[in-house]
């Protein structure tokens, strides 16, 4: 028997619980009650957080949202929790593979006393051990609309507050407000009734952003918009939805940044940072470094002004009750792995912005806040007009956001060509970087 939370069970007391036959059905949560501002906002307790190198494998499939296994190349076991040798031959040849996420529930147990703070806060916490179909039995948190056993489960991983892996028992088929379980609000991001702020609201990504964030029914979004004495095509549209703020905002100037901050920081729970310039070019087709220092900019001084005034705020409410601040998004792009020439000194600002999201990512981790990457291939927009089909249309992108929120998944490469380019990456760097300087 394995455990996600080996730590807290083995100094915890548990009781099982009596099983009903039905499942209950999720309860819509409710709009959270205005706050108090006098009242301190409370500390953060992470889950246990600690795991070794190899487990760390775990973590890394499901930060892209898939359930992988250790599955030994010698005699095909399956095992979990992840461990040096198989468990079954010793042989050291094992891979990381995609499992099917299906298994059978074989009892179920309820803490009602936990040694851990961060389960002493959330009490009663549901816990599932599955048989799993691909192999191993795990013990897993259990989504509320799964009932007693025996049954039919569905299992995934999820990347938990302290940005580490964890098993989730979902139910086969959930109800419409299954978003909404305790369990699961703890180890996602869902936008509903939070508070977001999106960087720029001027491009048609931006607009299709926005509009997702409110179709997944964020309470308010402020939409950034810099230079706003120029009327641009659709930030009226969007400004008119009841849900919309618009505020001026230039990632370029530190006092814009500074100003906005003081303003809504204490208040804003998902950064969705989506401003960036993009110009196709490479070193020898433009003369100066004016272009390429307007992208650097954007795409990577502007990520670190506003990191510095918005980072410490959301920091600050990590566990301020259900709408508490939770995530953090950039948009990268597919050519921040890899440069492709023709866009060369955009593929570098973003390998930049991207390694200063990892800095990001390790700074607000032990606050519980999600760095989320995104990196779509090229998007169909005014900027890739030269770029050959499949382009990524911006609704598909804003879809992928919302849902990388939802899932709790670190890392989004939404579309084809930005899954392609995954895969062409990870099998070989080198190999990848050839092939793209023969395109273009
Ligand atoms: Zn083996």
């Amino acid at each position: 028997m394995t455990s996600p939370v080996m730590k807290t069970t083995a100094n915890t007391t548990t009781r099982t619980t009596t099983h009903t036959t039905t499942a209950p059905v999720t309860a819509a949560i409710d709009k959270p009650r205005r706050k108090n501002p006098v009242l301190r906002t409370r500390q953060i307790n992470l889950p246990p957080g600690a795991r070794g190198r190899v487990a760390l494998g775990f973590t890394a499939a499901a930060a892209e949202g898939r359930f992988a296994l250790q599955a030994c190349e010698r005699c095909a076991a399956v095992q979990y929790p992840p461990r040096e040798a198989c468990h079954r031959c010793l042989s050291t040849e094992l891979t990381w593979r995609d499992q099917p996420d299906g298994g059978h529930l074989v009892c179920t147990t309820t803490l009602r006393h936990s040694n851990d703070l961060f389960f002493r806060e959330r009490l009663p916490w549901r816990l599932g051990l599955v048989r799993l179909d691909a192999g191993p039995t795990v013990m897993v948190h259990l989504h509320g609309e799964v009932g007693g056993e025996p049954g039919r489960i569905r299992v995934g991983a999820r990347i938990d507050r302290a940005g580490m892996a964890v098993l989730i028992g979902y139910p086969e088929q959930g109800s419409a407000h299954m978003a909404d379980d305790r369990m699961l609000r703890e180890m996602t991001s869902d936008p509903r009734f939070r508070k977001v702020l999106v960087t720029d609201g001027k491009s048609a990504v931006g607009q299709a952003i926005v509009r997702a964030f409110v179709e997944a029914g964020a309470d308010l979004v402020w939409v950034g918009h810099a230079e706003p004495w120029k009327k641009l095509g659709g930030l009226d549209d969007i400004g008119a939805l009841p849900q919309v703020t618009l505020v001026p905002l230039d990632l370029t100037d530190g006092r814009s940044v500074t100003e906005l901050a003081g303003e809504i920081a204490g208040k804003v729970d998902i950064v969705v940072n989506n401003a960036e310039v993009h110009r196709t070019f490479g070193i020898a087709a433009r003369r100066g470094t004016d272009v390429a220092r307007a992208e650097m900019d954007i795409n990577y001084f502007g990520l670190l002004r506003l990191a510095q005034e918005f980072g410490p705020a959301l920091k600050g409410r990590s566990a301020d009750g259900l709408a508490s601040a939770t995530a953090w998004v950039n948009l990268l792009s597919i050519y921040a792995l890899s440069s492709f020439p023709t866009h060369g000194t955009f593929s570098a600002s973003k390998a930049a912005a991207y390694s200063l999201s990892q800095c990001l990512r390790a700074e607000m981790r032990p606050a519980g806040i999600r760095v989320v990457n995104v990196f779509p291939g090229p998007i169909d927009d005014d900027w890739n007009q030269h770029v050959p089909p499949p382009k990524l249309a911006p609704i598909a992108l804003a879809n992928a956001i919302v849902k990388a929120l939802r899932d709790g998944v670190e890392d989004v490469y939404p579309g084809d060509v930005a899954q392609e380019w995954l895969a062409r990456w990870r099998d070989n760097p080198k190999v990848l970087e050839r092939e793209l300087a023969g395109e273009g």
